[in-house]
């Protein structure tokens, strides 16, 4: 979501004038996109914003600028600790106006809702040629209690059909060939609108563009899964065999006070629906280890999920209390260090013996992969359908190029194989 908001932001200065650069050497401003997902993130932020503030004490930066969730959470500390200005996540349509005023001199806080104005016609700077991130849902109703998302990025707000697929048209002139979906509930895309929109219907009308070869979606939440998606999936061919839907824990007492409205047994029951209905799908997820009470008992319970489900990669994070959530407020962050440490190593461990395992089946397969770019060793790298990423030689390929690989080598990590 960053990504596609920092396209966007770059896009409006480019058309304005502005020249983008990627390196702070011989830049006149930065803007710092934040992320507040974990107090990691939010440390790392502090951490560039003060290289920064010393840079512009040294006359080599005019103007810094804060954008992202950091901009929701904590505008005035930001000021106060040398921004010169900051913007919403949800005003990032608003860059020009905003730098404008701030090259006057003027300190500025923007967070006024401006997310419907974010439309096709924004111009965007592109970071892959071949794929796009379009973002088709802002923000998130579920209100988890770990989660600062609905706080810093609001409810959640469709965009209309047509302006989703007028976005597509004028990438398909870009010669973009895959697009994802985005949205921090994306399966909620359209429920707001009440006109009957949906995702898979999205999916479908996005399918019938020739030129679009791959169609993704993310990040999924586990009961907003509908039965028409799955078979939208299962049937288009366009449709990318990949779901990520994120678990959290395996423990419903976890669950429940993580306000997750699902309990480990719909989840289970959730994934194989979908490993019936669509065929070599790969399924993702998402685990906390260390929220607050979490016992032996309660990882134990994650750890045999994992074991059960074997899914195809797992991120794993360690719970960091966010500020303004009930977690919080209400919460202990009472599972030490060293113990989150060991919980996330044993599923890390395990993780990386399931991957091994599953990969194995792909030894011998043909796998049709879209070259996404080159390893520092000179080999090409892309993705199936699957989200699998393979590495293999070639000669003269370009970003985009649609190529059929068959894997001779499998590691826990990606797939190697020759043309
Ligand atoms: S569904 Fe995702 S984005 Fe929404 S509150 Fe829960 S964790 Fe946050």
């Amino acid at each position: 979501m960053n990504i596609n908001d920092t396209e966007i932001m770059s896009g409006i200065l480019l058309r304005n004038g502005f020249e983008i650069v990627y390196s702070l050497e011989g830049a006149d401003i930065a803007i710092l996109n934040t992320c507040v997902v974990r107090q990691k993130s939010q440390d790392k932020y502090h951490s560039e914003l003060g290289q920064l503030v010393k840079l512009k004490k040294q006359g080599r930066l005019k103007i810094i600028g804060v954008a992202g969730c950091g901009s929701n959470l904590e505008a005035e500390r930001l000021l106060d600790l040398g921004a010169d200005f900051v913007i919403g996540s949800r005003s990032v349509s608003e860059i020009w106006n905003v730098l404008s005023r701030a090259v006057k001199g003027e300190k500025i806080v923007f967070l006024t809702d401006t997310v419907c104005s974010i439309n096709s016609d924004l111009p965007r700077l592109r970071s892959a040629k071949h794929h796009a991130w379009v973002t088709i849902i802002h923000g998130c109703n579920r209100f988890c209690t770990y989660c600062v998302v609905p706080y810093t990025r609001g409810r959640e707000k469709s965009r209309p059909m047509d302006d989703i697929l007028d976005e597509i048209k004028k990438l398909i002139q870009d010669g973009v060939k895959e697009i994802t979906f985005l949205g921090q509930n994306v399966d909620a895309y359209g429920k707001d609108l009440k006109d009957g929109t949906n995702l898979a219907r999205l999916i479908e009308r996005a399918s019938e563009f020739e030129q679009i070869k791959r169609i993704w979606f993310l990040t999924s939440y586990p009961t907003e899964i509908t039965d028409e998606l799955i078979e939208t999936i299962a049937k288009n061919p366009k449709a990318a065999k990949s779901f990520h839907i994120p678990i959290q824990s395996g423990s419903n007492r976890i669950l429940r006070l993580m306000n997750r409205r699902y309990t480990k047994e719909q989840y289970v029951h959730l994934v194989k629906k979908i490993r019936d209905k669509v065929k070599d799908v790969s399924i993702s997820s998402d685990v906390i280890v260390g929220f607050p009470t979490e016992t032996v008992e309660d990882h134990n319970e994650t750890v045999e999920l994992v074991k059960t489900i074997e899914f195809e990669r797992l991120n794993l994070a360690v719970y960091s209390p966010r500020e303004g959530t009930v977690a919080s407020k209400y919460f202990k962050d009472d599972v030490n260090r060293k113990e989150k440490a060991r919980r996330l190593n044993e599923l890390l461990e395990l993780q990386k013996q399931i991957n091994r395992k599953l990969n194995e089946r792909y030894l011998n397969q043909q796998v049709e992969v879209i070259v996404e770019g080159t390893t520092k060793d000179g080999l090409y790298y892309g993705r199936d359908m699957r989200n699998k990423i393979v590495i293999f030689p070639g000669k003269n390929l370009s970003l985009g190029d649609e190529v059929i690989v068959r894997v001779i080598r499998t590691t826990a990590g990606p797939l190697h194989g020759e043309l």
